[in-house]
């Protein structure tokens, strides 16, 4: 059993790519095969290095590891001509001389006869070269009967061969083309199951007639359906993310991506959550489901607030001390980056958000929230402020534990409830109405920064009152 994923480096690792790649990668560990990274980088103008670090990136960021390769085409091309040659030797390709100004006759003749345009191998009788001209190399396609491609996903799908002309398979210049690579390829590798988007259905019927002539084994097919926005056009950047490293800079965990790329088009009963183990127990490719389905952004965002709570705490440390980064944060200058992790890791549904949240922790804030501010910091919370400020000042030990008391000892001592002192407190201190329990946010922020804070909302209560 090996299965391969065939990318062509013309931009990143997409959202489509990565599932495919996914369901690839789960078939061969499922039967313990092998998963074979192919890059497709023939066609040289749009192929870039870029792309190929932006892909390898992105598989190893997945963790997606590949057994072999990654094999590059443009390495393969002598075997693709040797290919090529047997063809020609064999009778089973020739040399087709026919000017543009000549197919563009042929195309327009069927179009006027209403007809799919196809060539009409007249080449095939031409025995001589002409002159001037630089020839294609075309497959003599059977004229007859029919390909049937046994897809594991999509079914029995029968073509027509009257269907298919003569493929071209080398171009003028000599250089090979996809489908001629494809089927080399896939058969040099031992490629025993082509799991692939369906945007390349139509070429499996091409691809099997020339593995046929070329007296190779069949692969077994699955073809994978598309992924549509919710607009039901073809998932595109106007959707949103489609990179996959974009998941990446957007504070994703690469195991939350891979849940819902399998979860999109396959399901388990109405299980949601599949670890890595899971997937490679559960998943079958047969069970893809036939349709398109439709990228979920609110549900991938479910997902991983739901991996963000379940991972170990030191790991979501870990990106988070990245993202905090990213604001201009050094981690280090603050508290137990772990106390931070653990007072947040249920309210956040990305690292980035996390990051966010916690800026608080690490630096004044200019403004206060308006709305917060102007249900919490009224000349009623002067004297609640006033006092936990007097309280705060005499703490020694600086624990949640004791913060917890003295806001109790404070709001008791007012004879009022607990949330009367502990909200405008929040707001001085955190700049908006949410954030973790008081006692822990008190103790994150750290007991100079608190002080602080609570001088500068009594300011500005006074100032607003003076108004
Ligand atoms: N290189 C092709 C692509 O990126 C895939 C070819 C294949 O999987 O057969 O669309």
């Amino acid at each position: 059993m090996r299965t391969r994923f065939a990318p062509s480096p013309t931009g990143y690792l997409h959202i489509g790519g990565a599932r495919t790649a996914l369901y690839s990668w789960l078939h061969a560990r499922k039967h313990g095969g092998r998963f074979v990274l192919r890059i497709e980088d023939t066609d040289r103008e749009r192929s870039t290095a870029e792309s190929v670090n932006a892909i390898l990136e992105g598989m190893t960021w997945l963790g997606l590891e590949y057994d072999e390769g990654p094999f590059y085409q443009t390495d393969r091309f002598a075997r693709y001509n040797e290919v090529i040659q047997q063809l020609m030797d064999k009778g089973l390709a020739y040399h087709c001389y026919c000017t543009r100004e000549e197919l563009d006759a042929m195309r327009e003749e069927a179009m006027k006869r209403k007809e799919k345009p196809r060539y009409d191998a007249r080449c095939r009788m031409r025995s001589e070269a002409r002159e001037g001209v630089d020839p294609v190399i075309r497959f003599k396609n059977p004229a007859d009967g029919v390909v049937v491609v046994e897809d594991l996903i999509k079914g029995k799908v029968a073509f027509q061969n009257t269907e298919l002309d003569d493929l071209i398979i080398a171009r003028s210049d000599g250089t090979p083309t996809y489908n001629l690579t494809v089927v080399v390829d896939d058969w040099d590798m031992g490629i025993t199951h082509v799991i692939r988007g369906d945007d390349h259905l139509n070429n499996t019927p091409r691809q099997i007639n020339l593995l046929k002539a070329l007296g190779a084994e069949l692969p077994i097919y699955a073809h994978v359906p598309m992924i549509l926005g919710e607009d039901g056009k073809r998932l595109s950047k106007r959707h949103g993310a489609v990179s996959v490293m974009q998941y990446r800079e957007e504070g994703y965990l690469p195991e939350a991506l891979l849940n819902y790329l399998v979860r999109l088009g396959w399901s388990s009963g109405d299980q949601e959550i599949f670890s890595l183990d899971e997937m490679i127990e559960l998943f079958d490719v047969g069970d893809v489901n036939g349709a398109a389905s439709t990228f979920n952004p609110e549900k991938l965002l479910w997902l991983n607030q739901q991996y963000i709570m379940a991972a170990e705490p030191e790991k979501i440390a870990h990106h988070l001390g990245i993202h905090l980064g990213k604001l201009g944060i050094d981690p280090c200058d603050g508290p137990d980056i772990m106390g931070v992790v653990m007072a947040q890791k249920e309210r956040a549904q990305t690292l980035v958000e996390m990051a966010q949240i916690s800026e608080f922790i690490y630096r004044d804030f200019d403004t206060f929230d308006e709305t917060a501010a102007k249900k919490h910091l009224r000349p009623v919370a002067q004297e609640p402020l006033e006092k936990m400020r007097e309280a705060l000042a005499a703490v020694d030990d600086w624990q949640p534990e004791v913060l917890h008391q003295v806001v109790k000892d404070v709001s008791e001592a007012l004879d009022v409830k607990m949330g009367k002192v502990a909200q405008p407190l929040r707001v001085a201190v955190v700049g908006r109405a949410a954030s973790p329990g008081i006692d822990v946010t008190l103790h994150l922020v750290g007991r100079e920064a608190c002080l602080r804070r609570i001088d500068k909302a009594l300011a500005f209560i006074r100032q607003r009152a003076a108004n």
